[in-house]
């Protein structure tokens, strides 16, 4: 199955992403940690994403529309995936439709997870991020002991662009060059929407019942 999951910053994209990955046995393809990851080895990608993270802007088109092409090529991409936080532009989701024409293949369903404002602000402000992918928050989702991940033992950390300036700066690009998705993909029949507002093992169940129909 291929999947795309769309979204505000906070609406639990990456936190559902894990789960459905594992329900699905698909992997699960983040193009933030892929920059995250690319920052922390201070490869000349990251360089370049810094600057545009840390301002709550995106990573120009091309450069983002490169590593997840590159990405679709490993073999574990073959029997499907999920997209979190790609793509992110009109532009994006051409090039992406047309990159996956090419493979004689295309995208099954478009999760679409919403959340306002206030609560997302609420959310990123609390955010505890681990190395291995997963994501905590220190109220509505805690690890088992402070700090650490329940699953690979590693310290949580706070992301960097998970400061109010940057969070409202980050809604804004959301609203002005995200947002236009959902009617894009609404248009080719494949939107699916999901409240991001209630538990999360809720959001999940719905998610997956609603793939199965
Ligand atoms: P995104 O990937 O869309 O930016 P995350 O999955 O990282 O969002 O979630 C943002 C924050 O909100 C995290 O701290 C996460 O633990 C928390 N969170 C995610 N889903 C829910 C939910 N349904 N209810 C409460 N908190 C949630
Ligand atoms: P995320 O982990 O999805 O919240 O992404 C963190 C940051 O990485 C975003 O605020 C953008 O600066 C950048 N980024 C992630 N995905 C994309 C994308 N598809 N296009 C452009 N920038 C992106």
């Amino acid at each position: 199955m291929r999947l795309i999951l769309l979204g505000p910053p906070g609406a639990g994209k990456g936190t559902q992403a894990v789960v459905l990955s594992e329900e699905l046995k698909i992997p699960h393809i983040s193009t933030g940690d892929i920059f995250r990851a690319n920052i922390k080895e201070g490869t000349p990608l990251g360089i370049l994403a810094k600057s545009y993270i840390d301002s709550g802007k995106l990573v120009p088109d091309d450069v983002t529309v490169d590593i997840v092409g590159s990405r679709l090529n490993d073999e574990d991409c073959r029997n499907g995936f999920i997209m979190d936080g790609f793509p992110r532009t009109i532009p994006q989701a051409q090039l992406f439709d047309k990159m996956l024409k090419e493979c004689h293949t295309s995208v099954d369903a478009v999760i679409n997870i919403t959340a306002d404002d206030s609560v997302i602000v609420r959310r990123l402000s609390g955010r505890r991020m681990c190395q291995c992918g997963r994501t905590y928050h220190v109220e509505n989702n805690p690890p088992k002991i402070e700090g650490i991940c329940d699953v690979c033992g590693s310290k949580l950390y706070i992301r960097d662009d998970d400061k109010e300036e940057t969070i409202k700066e980050r809604l804004r690009t959301y609203r002005e060059q995200t947002s236009p998705l959902v009617d894009y993909y609404m248009k080719k029949g494949l939107l699916l929407n999901f409240d991001g507002t209630k538990p999360i093992e809720v959001t999940t169940r719905e998610i997956l019942d609603s793939l199965k129909k």
